[in-house]
């Protein structure tokens, strides 16, 4: 096959040019990109070399390699190709561009015609290469002879920390078990197997055992000469990490190379952090789940395994990294309209079939938890999918999850076929939130539920459920609600509401979307524990607020028909924020314009004052003004519940006019709010006061003696009355009953007359009267009279007894009335009674002296 041996003069010419060849640069060396399948970026190189002969053009190493094999000047070559590699990465270095491992093809020959590792060794040294960045690329024959020198010196190579590729395999006889003998870092499967994947079973089967063998030596596997897209696809799902060939670059000179990179259309070298992460995303076998089908007398299909896939996923995005042939026909048949899709933004996903699986998939790749999740899709079939974390990209921080659908079944019509995990998500779409507490740990799990993807996810971990810092643990409860909120949810009341009623609830408000919206906390114990509680939070708003409404209207109804009571007399009702003071008319009665604010205004009380100075009477106005305050109104409404008060408005066809305003305080739904109203009770007050009178009128008629114009007897009746409770209670104050009796009222009588008679009583009376001036004086019987002397009368009442006798002394020398006199005092008597018939007797003693005409003065 070598074309440089059938011509002679072609062979001598190369052999005599070969040196030449190496100074004048025409021998050069290509590179051609290894591509790693999971990342799409290159990960390696393979440094080919070309002899671009000014004389015969480009020759391929086919035509001159065996022949400088044949006189054992290849390691010439070789190291020559070594020291350009070597060049190419220092430039790299220097340029700055990511450095990948670059293979460097040694022939067999080389291990035997020169100490080849110390050649290579010393060319590295006082370079920034190291040694990793070489792989050490041998052809499989050239192990296959088992040949001692080729081993240990590939031995000595990987202990000095080369890489070592062995290439072409496949091809040649080596047997399996000396794979582990050497230590190859890479194997490349030999280009004519993979040229016939696309069309031979048998060749599909090798591959993938030879994959999967490799794997298991922890050997990694490359392809060589892959042309076809489906090449692409078959090995990249058996797990062949790395592909080289056509389909993604032809070798190409350095030149073209930097040419290429410049103009952009190189693919990318991959970031060295990145290495490892797509080096374990790559390795994941999509054929590792394959299960034999159960049908009767179906044979195991080699590759009838599960679809399968691995996703890369972070928050946002979800992007399809490698998927397995089966996992290609299910995306076809259940997603049909997403064909040629491979990246979806969870931003935009809508209610997209999946998108529950894709949530999980998102989850896994927080968590790394491995979880298995049902999913209706659009025509009607259940799937049910595995989902793993594989790794986590070091620097774009995305995840690989694989996913496996492990069944795609119809939608069960029975209701036992229902999965628990399919009923506990639709239940759970009740629910915004859902808490599952550890009672004993006050540990907890939250979930959130998005209802249209009957999607249940959980979103944070904690401990201190209960007992977290209040502003975090409060803040997403409406500020009115809080101290409710506060009060009831407590560890302790939720235990004793779950022993006592089997739940917990609370009614209250979050805010949500920047609205106070109605949300119904419960509890409920998990039923096979008493340690795990779980906790559901319903949005209640839409039935609460029309509860609320209906409510609202029944007390609006109240409301409406006590105005309406009052209709004809209200002049007028404002609304008043009472903290900004804002204003605006609620009501108002056309026939009543005269005391009337804008309909509405920013400083209700001063406009108010302003107002009020002008229309209330004059002799109002100032005790008005000292009560018609903000902080007045406020404080009143505070201790009282009710501002109110009366006073005189001027009419505007003159005359006054009594009105009350009245405020109270209502919590309105956008806060709480003054009422103020001004009532017109002008007619009641006018009517309450002639009605006082005429009671207060009567009232006197029944107490007064029409004779003598002083109290009666009954008027005594209530003061003895009054007296004795004071007594009893111990709160009596100093006082003395006085018993007078008018002297010969009986003579006057007979004698004169009763008009005459009437006449005496009359000045004894004012006698009497004029003595006691402070204390009342009751006319008890026809010429008997009780004086309860008090204050000044009870301090000065010897003093009065005095001038008491002395106006009889005169009054006897002018026969005209004399009075009989008896005091007694209180003095730790139980009744009035007892202190009257003391004075009483005091009386009668002092009469019978006068009628002897002795002093009457005691
Ligand atoms: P190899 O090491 O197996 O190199 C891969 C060969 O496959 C290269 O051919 C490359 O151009 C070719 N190739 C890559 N992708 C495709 C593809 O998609 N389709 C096809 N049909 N071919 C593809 P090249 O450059 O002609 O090299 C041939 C062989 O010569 C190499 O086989 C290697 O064994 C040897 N060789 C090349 N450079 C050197 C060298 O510097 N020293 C030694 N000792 N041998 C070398
Ligand atoms: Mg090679």
């Amino acid at each position: 096959m070598n074309t440089g041996d059938r011509i002679p003069d072609k062979r001598k010419y190369l052999l005599e040019n070969f040196g030449r060849a190496m100074q004048e640069g025409w021998l050069e060396v290509y590179y051609q990109p290894i591509i790693r399948g999971s990342s799409g970026r290159v990960c390696g190189e393979e440094a080919l070399v070309r002899w671009d002969d000014p004389m015969l053009g480009v020759l391929n190493p086919a035509e001159f390699i065996p022949i400088l094999e044949s006189v054992n000047l290849i390691d010439r070559l070789d190291l020559y190709v070594l020291e350009q590699v070597i060049a190419k990465l220092e430039k790299f270095e220097e340029i700055g561009l990511y450095r990948v491992v670059h293979s460097v093809n040694f022939s067999q020959i080389d291990f035997f015609s020169s100490d080849i590792v110390s050649e290579v060794k010393q060319r590295l040294e006082g370079t920034s290469v190291p040694p990793s960045l070489i792989a050490i690329d041998i052809i499989e024959s050239a192990c296959g002879t088992r040949n001692e020198t080729v081993l240990s010196k590939l031995q000595e190579f990987h202990e000095l920390g080369f890489q070592i590729w062995m290439d072409d395999y496949g091809n040649g006889d080596l047997a399996p078990i000396l794979l582990q003998q050497i230590h190859f870092d890479l194997l490349k499967i030999n280009m004519s197997l993979v040229s016939q994947l696309r069309f031979n079973k048998g060749a599909r089967v090798v591959s993938t055992e030879l994959v999967r063998m490799a794997m298991g030596l922890g050997i990694e596997v490359a392809a060589e000469g892959v042309e076809a897209e489906e090449e692409v696809e078959f090995l990249s799902e058996i797990g062949c990490a790395k592909l080289q060939g056509f389909y993604f670059c032809k070798p190409v000179s350095l030149a073209e190379l930097l040419d290429r990179y410049d103009k952009g259309i190189q693919i990318g070298f991959e970031n060295p952090d990145e290495r490892e992460y797509y080096s374990t995303v790559g390795h994941v076998s999509l054929y590792d789940l394959s299960f034999a089908s159960n049908e009767e007398n179906g044979f195991i299909d080699y590759f009838d395994t599960l679809p399968m896939a691995i996703l890369q996923v972070n928050s946002e995005e979800i992007t399809l990294l490698r998927c397995n042939g089966n996992f290609r026909k299910f995306c076809y048949a259940n997603f049909s309209d997403q064909r040629g899709v491979s990246t979806y933004y969870f931003k935009s996903l809508g209610n997209h079939v999946g998108l529950y699986a894709m949530n999980a998939v998102r989850q896994c790749g927080v968590d790394g938890k491995r979880v298995i999740v049902d999913e209706r899709t659009k025509n009607g079939k259940m799937v049910q999918t595995l989902v793993d974390k594989i790794s986590q990209n070091p620097v774009t921080g995305m995840s690989a999850v694989a996913v496996v659908i492990l069944s795609v079944t119809d939608i069960p019509n029975s209701s036992e076929d229902l999965t628990y995990n399919y009923i506990a998500r639709a239940l759970a779409e009740d629910y915004i939130k859902l808490y599952f507490v550890d009672m004993e740990k006050d540990e907890f799990v939250e979930y959130v539920s998005d209802g249209k993807n009957r999607d249940v996810s959980v979103v944070d971990r904690g401990t201190n459920y209960f007992d977290q810092p209040e502003l975090e643990k409060y803040k997403f409860v409406y500020k009115e609600d809080r101290p409710r909120f506060i009060d009831s949810f407590t560890k302790e009341n939720v235990i004793r509401d779950l022993n006592q009623y089997g739940k917990y609830t609370l009614t209250y408000r979050t805010v949500m979307d920047g609205k106070p919206t109605y949300v119904n906390l419960k509890a409920v114990r998990v039923r096979t524990d008493n340690r795990h509680i779980i906790i559901g939070i319903s949005n209640v708003d839409a039935h609460t607020r029309e509860q609320e409404a209906f409510q609202r209207i029944k007390e609006e109804r109240i409301t409406f028909n006590r105005i309406a009571a009052l209709s004809s007399d209200f002049i007028n009702i404002y609304s008043v924020d009472p903290e900004t003071g804002f204003y605006e008319i609620f009501k108002m009665n056309p026939e009543n314009m005269l005391y009337e604010l804008e309909p509405e205004g920013k400083d209700f009380f001063k406009e108010s004052r302003d107002r009020l100075k002008e229309i209330v009477y004059e002799e109002d106005v100032d005790s008005l003004m000292k009560v018609f305050t903000k902080e007045h109104i406020l404080e009143s409404i505070k201790q009282r519940g009710l501002f109110t008060y009366t006073c005189r408005i001027k009419r505007i066809k003159g005359g006054l006019r009594y009105v009350t305003m009245k405020t109270a305080l209502v919590e309105e739904l956008d806060g709480p709010q003054l009422i103020f109203g001004l009532i017109d009770v002008d007619e009641q007050v006018r009517k309450e006061k002639e009605f006082a009178e005429k009671v207060s009128e009567a009232e006197d008629k029944a107490i007064r003696d029409e004779l003598t114009g002083v109290k009666n007897k009954h008027a005594y009746a209530i003061a003895e009355e009054e007296f004795n409770v004071k007594i009893e209670a111990g709160k009596a104050s100093e006082f003395a009953i006085v018993v007078c009796d008018l002297n010969g009222l009986k003579d006057v009588n007979d004698n004169f007359g009763h008009q005459t008679g009437d006449e005496f009583i009359r000045a004894g009376c004012k006698i009497i009267c004029t003595v006691f001036a402070h204390s009342p004086v009751y006319r008890v019987g026809g010429d008997e009279f009780v004086v309860i002397a008090q204050g000044a009368d009870y301090g000065n009442i010897d003093k009065l007894l005095e001038n008491l006798e002395k106006v009889n002394v005169r009054n006897k020398k002018k026969k005209e009335v004399t009075i009989a006199v008896g005091v007694s005092k209180f003095d730790g008597q139980s009744e009035m009674s007892e202190i009257f018939d003391d004075a009483d007797a005091k009386m009668y003693l002092n009469k019978k002296r006068m009628k002897k005409g002795e002093p009457t003065h005691h």
